[in-house]
């Protein structure tokens, strides 16, 4: 039986920390931290993201400030309401809840964040910053929790074999990125990497990182006895399952250690959010 990562009891007690923290500069007549959330259209995908955000800066005492724009708003528009935030002294952390409506190029959008304020660790000053390994960095929430659930469960990653299976600007490349700056030997795969190579790639992994939203796609012809599996993909099967990459049911019984979905990296995402808006608020402060 494989150890269960557990991530949502990771990020509750990182959460609690958080709270901690923003309780004492509360008391020391600080402002809380400040996260801006702008929501274009009403997707309901999006609406729950942006939904449990607020929750969990309510929770540990964060101000968050949303702001939901029509579907139909000009990306002049959005330009400028993030040009306000970047200068608001409130606000330590922006982020665009993306897919964006296709009269607005996403890219100037995330170009257009300050990168101080860049929680989601998105702006390419960021990705290059994380790409030379300076931890100056804010860091794509979702990796980031990646790595705090190895150094958490005492995962050594120094010299180790990582294998992610994935390699977009959110997930992947990142993740590839920190498992490169932690010392691993890293191996990217993608859509184009043959089928047939792909479970003998990842069977060499010591730690395999899955990040392709295809349910099912990790069966126990990937993996070795002694892998740790990070599963960040989630899918819902046609009776509302929410699921991972992994063949859960196959795979847990025959490798290390494991994060289950949900409750893996999924919380520990918000819980990075949270962690990034306190360390631009530090930063701020520290000026
Ligand atoms: P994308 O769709 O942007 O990227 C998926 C990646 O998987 C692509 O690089 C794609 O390759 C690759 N891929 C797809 N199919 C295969 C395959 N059969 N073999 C190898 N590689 C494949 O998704 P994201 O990176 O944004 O998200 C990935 C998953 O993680 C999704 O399920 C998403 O919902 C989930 N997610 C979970 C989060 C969490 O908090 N737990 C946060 C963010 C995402 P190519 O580049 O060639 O197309």
């Amino acid at each position: 039986m494989a150890i269960i990562i557990d991530g949502a009891k990771l990020a509750q007690e990182i959460r609690t920390e958080i709270k901690a923290e923003v309780e004492e500069l509360i008391k020391s007549n600080r402002r809380a931290p400040g996260l801006a959330v702008i929501q274009v259209g009403d997707d309901p995908a999006s609406t729950i993201y942006v939904r449990n955000k607020f929750k969990a800066c309510a929770e540990v005492g964060m101000e968050s400030f949303g702001f939901t724009l029509e579907d139909s708003v000009s990306e002049q528009e959005v330009l400028r309401l993030i040009s306000d935030l970047n200068t608001d002294s409130r606000i330590d952390g922006i982020l665009c809840q993306l897919p964006l409506p296709t009269q607005i190029d996403q890219n100037k959008i995330i170009f257009a964040i300050a990168p101080d304020k860049d929680v989601d660790g998105f702006h390419p000053y960021n990705v290059g910053l994380l790409l030379m390994g300076n931890p100056e960095a804010l860091v794509a929430c979702t990796p980031l929790g990646c790595m705090e659930m190895l150094k958490a469960y005492g995962i050594p990653t120094r010299g180790k074999r990582a294998v992610v299976i994935g390699r977009s600007n959110i997930v992947g490349r990142p993740m590839a990125a920190l498992l490169l700056s932690a010392d691993c030997t890293v191996t990217t795969t993608h859509s184009h990497t043959p089928a047939e190579d792909l479970p003998g790639i990842c069977r060499e992994a010591d730690i395999l990182v899955a990040a392709t939203g295809k349910a099912g796609l990790i069966t126990p012809d990937f993996i070795n006895s002694d892998q740790v599996i990070l599963d960040v993909g989630i899918s819902r099967t046609a009776d509302g399952k929410i699921v991972g990459d992994v063949d859960f049911a196959t795979v847990e019984p025959l490798v290390k250690a494991i994060t289950p979905v949900p409750g893996g990296v999924g919380p520990m995402t918000i819980a990075m959010l949270l962690k990034n808006t306190l360390t631009s608020y530090r930063r701020r402060m520290a000026d």
